[in-house]
């Protein structure tokens, strides 16, 4: 296997293993262009003519479009705008609306965001307490008639351990219950289907493995049955049916574009819509089988370079049961934290990953860009650090703002 010729369309810099695309993904090579373009001659020339002439007011409903493709949503159902946890708070908001009831079942493996904006709303609504919080693997069947909402993470974010969509979803509705995906490790990672799954609402990242940016817009999705009986909680006038009639009260738009809030930051934008240009012709499943290998090679090669230092798989073996990424536990040693600090060391000789507490080291693997030359050298330097305690540096313990 090699690299697909996908990875010279990224700017990534000589020498370096970037296994981090799960949490920011690289440049685009195009990107640096349009965004060059947008700032000179749409932003610099054409001044406030550029929401018509250049399009600006369309790309979220365009761009929304374009990641509909790659999570098997309906056109015209996707819109990208705001970020990941404001548009949760978007569709929790809309999916409470819709439910008579008021519990929102999730699991302990979800972003803390994703848990923190439920805690939010519920409580801005007087209803503290009905937020559910169980183990990832007793979801199914805590499901029952008091649930008003299923909301999960598909991908968890420290083990990678994959949810079955269709299952879940299914299992909600039975229940009379709506779900709410959130697609943050999944979308451009490895195939979705929420129209197959009749999933309710779903929201996902721009920055992952969509590679839109620091910061990029997010996305969210409304089943098309839905999305005209919403009253938007979050109301903005871009979400308005006339934003430029000025009217004193909210009308919605129709269908998802009510679910748009203020002005749209067109150089983020910009850049997300070149980089959706990489998957225009590629499918997901060939992306996924790759990625399956990529991960599976760098398991076995963890542990056969690195055995003895205590690192433990935290994820998945099987690579149908998890997303693009692979965790192991290092735990402390001799009251030091190993594991930031192996972190560090690793991406001081250029295998850049990343450490989620409390002992993870966590690699994300990207088949547009990483290779199986990469996989085994990235082992291959983890077992140099550990081997000659490489780590065990005050440079490499100290712990920085962003883990
Ligand atoms: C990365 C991630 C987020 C990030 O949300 P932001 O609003 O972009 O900071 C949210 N949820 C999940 C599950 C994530 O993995």
């Amino acid at each position: 296997m090699t690299s697909l010729p996908q990875r010279r369309l990224f700017d990534l810099p000589d020498g370096v293993i970037y296994l981090d695309g799960n949490s920011l993904g690289p440049l685009p090579v195009a990107a640096k262009a349009r965004v060059a373009e947008a700032v000179s001659d749409h932003w610099g020339k054409m001044l406030i003519r550029g929401w018509n002439a250049a399009g600006w007011i369309d790309l979220p409903s365009r761009i929304g479009d374009r990641i509909a493709r790659l999570i098997g949503a309906e056109p015209g159902s996707v819109m990208a705008c705001d970020s990941t946890s404001v548009n949760l708070f978007k569709v929790l908001s809309a999916a409470l609306s819709l439910s008579g009831r008021r519990v929102v079942l999730s699991d302990m493996g979800n972003f803390p965001t994703d848990l923190y904006v439920a805690q939010g709303l519920l409580g801005a609504m007087r209803s503290p307490d009905d937020l559910k919080i169980v183990a990832p693997d007793t979801v199914l069947e805590t499901i029952d008639e008091t649930v008003a909402v299923v909301m999960l993470t598909q991908v968890d974010y420290r083990t990678g351990r994959l949810h079955d969509m269709a299952a879940i979803t299914a299992k909600a509705h039975d229940a009379g219950a709506l779900v709410i995906w959130d697609l943050a490790h999944s979308a451009g990672a490895l195939p979705v289907d929420l129209q197959g799954c009749r999933a309710d609402f779903a929201v996902g990242c721009g920055y992952k493995y969509l590679n839109g940016g620091p910061g990029a817009p997010a996305f969210l999705y409304v089943r098309p049955d839905h999305a005209d009986r919403i009253a938007p909680a979050l109301g903005g006038w871009m979400g308005h049916e006339a934003p430029f009639a000025f009217d004193l009260d909210f009308r919605p738009a129709q269908g998802v574009d009510r679910m748009r809030v203020g002005t749209p930051p067109i150089l983020s934008m910009v850049a997300l819509d070149a980089a959706l240009d990489l998957w225009d012709d590629l499918a997901l499943s060939a992306i996924r089988a790759q990625s399956i290998a990529l991960a599976d090679l760098f398991i076995a090669e963890v542990e056969r370079q690195c055995s003895g230092f205590g690192l433990e798989l935290a994820t998945p073996r099987d690579g149908a049961l998890r997303g693009s990424q692979v965790s192991f536990h290092l735990p402390d040693l001799d009251g030091k934290d190993r594991g930031y600090a192996t972190m560090q060391a690793l991406i001081a000789e250029n295998v850049i990953g990343d450490f989620r507490a409390p002992d993870l080291l966590r690699f994300g693997f990207a088949p547009l860009y990483n290779t199986e030359d990469e996989v085994r050298e990235a082992a291959r330097r983890l077992s140099v650090i550990l081997s000659e305690r490489r780590w065990d540096q005050p440079r490499f313990l100290t712990r920085a703002k962003v883990t």
